[in-house]
């Protein structure tokens, strides 16, 4: 972020300032304990705390500006004390000063900014733009997975001045809500992943998702583009009655030809792909550090958005091949009883899921496979039938045993035996014990070398089953 006086916070925000006048701040926090010194805390009521009793922590370590609500000050008991040198900013609304003083940054700063939005693969797309922008340019993104009301504008605020591209990661749960985060964000890009079953307890229909995750499309201006997935049979509907120019990526057998192919997909390495990638009159090969068709398609997305920037594929393909991969995303472990573990516990929809079990199935060539697939939450009306899904997948994947975690991930397991699926191959369970105990009964009874998938909801906290099976 550029450096704020207290004076350009004020004009902004319209606040009264509490303390020291002349003050300058440096990076934002909405969390006190990641003061580290310089800082502007937003003392933003939470679900769990209230920031406001955590000012005086901020202070002490190291922010010099806090701002809070003036309506919760004058009601407070307990005032807090102003350190010398440091200050008290008093607004109507902390969240909508957030908000301000973001677009503020946002107009000032003259960088192009990517959105990322969709139902599967947003922070992973958002993770291999910035690998394949930063051999280029000065980039900067969210962290991990900020991408709500409060993560995005943070994400502007502390882009350093000399910022050339912003990469934006946007979630949304209803209608409405990226077109608020584009209220702030401005994006001249706009990257729609897909457009699948997520969050359907909010957004009822399939239309009104995609209608939802359009939103950030229209938001673009006239010239700004948008690069969409053209094997997503929404995406491409929603395409066609748009008149944003609209690059399109995917493999072969899309629904329309896209811009930019990927085809050829090999296997490389322990868990990553290679893939030639076709556009204009150019063919490059890319070695993603990934495994999966679903992969494939997120750096299609990536590399089309740097070929709109004017980053060459070749540069583009390097700086895929340099990924570095965010945590609890499948990630392969060592397993006991010569086990092979694909760990992907961060979250799941039924999207996900099956992707993870061609994954499964595809790295592990002739070898047995066994999934330990836990609940899958917020899918609504669709909780029964995107979980029978599922197990339908799982059953025409021929995967050799199941094991299910939880009320929901039953029905997995009804899905698949509907599939024809066998019921001896199945073990229901209502606790990661007893899931763990019949994973070591089948280990130990088929031997070493089988590829063992666990996954669920990030609730679910599956990561526990994995330590138990980790050697
Ligand atoms: P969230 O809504 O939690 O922010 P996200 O959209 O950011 O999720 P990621 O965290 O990137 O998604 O990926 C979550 C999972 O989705 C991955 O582990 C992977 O299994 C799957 N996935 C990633 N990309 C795709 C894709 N293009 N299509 C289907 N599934 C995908
Ligand atoms: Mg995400």
């Amino acid at each position: 972020m550029r450096n704020w006086t207290a004076e350009t916070v004020i004009r902004v925000t319209k606040g009264s300032l509490i303390g020291n006048p002349n003050l300058e701040v440096q990076g934002c926090i909405l969390d006190s304990r990641q003061a580290r010194g310089g800082e502007m805390f937003f003392a933003l009521p939470g679900e769990r705390v209230d920031g406001y009793d955590y000012i005086e922590v901020a202070w002490k370590n190291g922010a010099v500006l806090a701002i809070a609500d003036e309506a919760r000050f004058k009601k407070a008991e307990t005032k807090p004390n102003v350190p010398e040198g440091k200050a008290l900013l008093l607004v109507k609304s902390v969240f909508i000063a957030l908000q301000e003083l973001a677009q503020n940054w946002r107009a000032e700063l003259k960088a192009k900014v990517v959105g990322v939005t969709g139902s599967n693969g947003k922070t992973t797309t958002k993770d291999m733009i910035y690998a394949v922008l930063s051999k280029q340019f000065r980039v900067y993104r969210n962290k991990e997975n900020n991408n709500n009301e409060l993560g995005l504008p943070l994400t502007i605020l502390n882009a350093p001045p000399g910022t050339e591209i912003l990469i934006l990661e946007m979630g949304m749960r209803g209608l409405g809500e990226i077109k608020g985060l584009c209220e702030i964000a401005k994006p001249d890009i706009g990257v729609i992943t897909n457009i699948g079953t997520t969050h359907l307890e909010l957004l009822l229909t399939q239309e009104r998702i995609a209608q939802a995750k359009w939103e950030l499309v229209e938001a673009l201006p006239n010239d700004g583009i948008a690069i969409i997935n053209a094997e997503d049979m929404f995406s491409v509907q929603k395409a066609k009655e748009d008149s944003h120019s609209i690059c399109f990526y995917g493999l072969e057998g899309a629904f329309v030809k896209p811009n930019i192919k990927g085809i050829q997909l090999r296997p490389w390495g322990e868990l990553g792909t290679t893939f030639d990638v076709n556009y204009k009159d150019q063919k490059m090969s890319a070695n993603l550090p990934l495994p999966g068709t679903h992969n494939v398609l997120d750096a299609l997305a990536a590399l089309a958005v740097g070929t709109v920037l004017g980053v060459s594929l070749d540069k583009g393909c390097m700086g895929l091949s340099e990924l570095e991969l965010s945590k609890m995303r499948l990630e392969v472990r060592q397993g006991v009883l010569g086990s092979v573990l694909i760990n992907d516990v961060y979250n799941a929809n039924p999207v996900s899921m099956q992707a993870s079990l061609e994954v499964l199935k595809e790295r592990a060539g002739g070898n047995k496979t066994l999934a330990i697939l836990g609940d899958m939450y917020e899918l609504g009306i669709s909780a029964e039938s995107g979980h029978r899904e599922v197990g339908r997948t799982l059953a025409s994947l021929g995967v050799s045993g199941l094991i299910t975690v939880g009320n929901l991930a039953a029905e997995i397991a009804q899905g698949a035996q509907k599939a024809g699926y066998g019921k001896d191959r199945i073990k229901v369970t209502g606790s990661h014990k007893e899931a763990v105990e019949k994973a070591l009964d089948l280990l130990a009874s088929w031997g070493t070398g089988t590829w063992v998938l666990i996954k669920g909801s990030r609730g679910m906290r599956m990561e526990e089953i994995t330590a138990k099976l980790e050697r």
